[in-house]
């Protein structure tokens, strides 16, 4: 902990677990737990490492939740944000602003595809969504379609946990114990070609899905449609890469129909895939709105935004109405202090990350692609440095296991064991490293995975479950 006078001197870890238990309400608790949870302890990072309470170094496999892209303890960072502080340390953005949001958003424009020109920064990756949604609404408003309001989003989805971003949700145990706006959300199909239908090509499942989004848009009306949210890999619902040509078609019918076509980006900008922004690089579609948090500070720095086409900009100043306002702010929209770090990211990302992350990328896929040999593994599935291994009962009739067996988090736990932070999901492990990891760190990473899977149908095998 941060010391008087300066420096970090840390409890014993018992004693910070001991005080969790008894003070911190931890995301995403069970109501048997809630309050009273035990956690891992991570008291210190570096590079792509960081070390637990034990003083244990473990790979950063998931980069904090898909956010350290540019690694941990980087000293550029940690400056940037004191000497802004230093300068700045805060302005009310109702009326007055900031240089680094200026800056930040003139830069991150200068990534993104097709007409994306302005940004709203938030605090983070649901505010972002949240944002982005409020605006659609409002953007109707003003043209006078207050019906167009409907949502659509898909199964395996994950949008925040805000109360709207959170309607989106997709997986089920998202949403089984909590409410949401649902007469506002239309539920599609999960892009997943693992899941098809057996026997079907990846091509005509695509079509199948291109022909739902198409047939419900002429059921429901484009009329009462306001928006299709995506993110375009569905990262937490198990590293989705949906299959060539969807995001394509998806887009025209969203064009078609005046549909506005939201990227949620969260996950895949600021280097995941390779570029800032995955939607025009990776997969050439130019939204009309994306939302990113993450890593456009790297996660040094609570930070999101989404960023709004200048033809949806123009349209209303063009009806040039006296008093409708988009009536949405936070406290810390454009943060100097969150701006600033994510020009110095922004920095490295351009200077060298990025085009370390293209150049290993074949690599860490084909070397994780190695798994599939594990009879226990279904699939290994991924684009950029992003990757899923789902584990299956049976690998022809491709049987999930059954929940309550946690193959997931099983194989964490070996890896941790073994010196790996695993992001377990039910039945899947996903890998999302820091984007500087180097060959020979893929090289241990995927070593690692193996012996904690191995060590995992061992022990399914001793209980005769599998
Ligand atoms: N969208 C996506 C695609 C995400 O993965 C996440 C977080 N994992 C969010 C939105 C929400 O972001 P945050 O947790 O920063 O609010």
């Amino acid at each position: 902990m941060w010391k008087a006078g300066g420096g970090i001197e840390m409890l014993p870890s018992e004693d910070t677990v001991d005080l969790a238990k008894r003070h911190l309400v931890q995301p995403w608790p069970t109501a048997g737990e809630i309050g009273a949870e035990t956690r891992s302890l991570i008291g210190s990072g570096d590079g792509i490492y960081i070390t637990d309470g034990d003083g244990k170094r473990l790979i950063d496999g998931p980069a904090g939740m898909w956010c350290v892209n540019v690694g941990h303890r980087r000293e550029e960072l940690a400056r940037v944000m004191y000497d802004q502080a230093m300068q700045l340390s805060y302005n009310t953005p109702w009326y007055t602003m900031n240089e680094p949001s200026a800056v930040l958003a003139e830069r991150i424009a200068g990534h993104a595809p097709g007409d994306l020109s302005h940004v709203f920064f938030t605090t983070g990756g649901s505010s972002a969504v949240e944002s982005a949604l409020r605006f659609m609404q409002f953007y109707n408003n003003v043209r006078g379609r207050t019906e167009k309001k409907l949502i659509l989003s898909r199964g395996g989805a994950y949008h925040g946990s805000t109360y709207l971003s959170a309607s989106l949700n997709g997986r089920p145990r998202d949403r089984d114990w909590m409410d949401g706006a649902d007469e506002l959300i239309v539920k599609l199909s999960s892009p997943d070609p693992f899941r098809r239908l057996a026997g079907m090509s990846v091509a005509a499942f695509c079509d199948r899905l291109v022909a739902e989004f198409a047939e419900t848009v002429k059921r429901i009306g484009a009329d009462r449609i306001g928006a299709f949210v995506g993110e375009p890999v569905q990262a937490s619902g198990g590293v989705i890469v949906p299959p060539e040509g969807y995001l394509r078609r998806i887009r025209k019918i969203c064009r078609d129909n005046d549909i506005l076509f939201i990227a949620d980006e969260v996950v895949t900008a600021f280097g995941r895939l390779g570029h800032v922004f995955a939607s025009g690089d990776v997969f050439g579609i130019d939204p009309d709105i994306i939302t990113f948090a993450k890593g456009v500070t790297s996660g040094y720095f609570p930070l999101g935004g989404m960023i709004v086409s200048e033809r949806l900009l123009e349209d209303l100043r063009r009806s040039n109405h006296p008093t409708a306002m988009y009536a949405h702010g936070l406290t810390y929209t454009s943060h100097p202090v969150g701006c600033a770090v994510a020009l110095a990211n922004l920095d490295l990302l351009e200077n060298g990350v990025l085009a370390h992350a293209r150049e290993v990328t074949p690599y860490f896929q084909a070397q994780l692609k190695t798994l599939e040999e594990l009879p226990l593994v279904g699939e290994v599935r991924g684009v950029g440095l992003m990757a899923c291994v789902e584990c299956v009962a049976d690998r022809d009739s491709k049987d999930p296991l059954e929940l309550d067996r946690n193959v997931g988090q099983r194989i964490d736990a070996h890896c941790h064991d073994l010196g790996l932070l695993v992001r377990p999901l039910i039945n899947m492990c996903v890998m999302s490293p820091p984007l500087t990891i180097t060959r020979e760190q893929i090289d241990d990473m995927v070593g690692i995975l193996r012996e904690g899977i191995s060590r995992t149908m061992d022990d399914l095998r001793k209980e005769g479950v599998w």
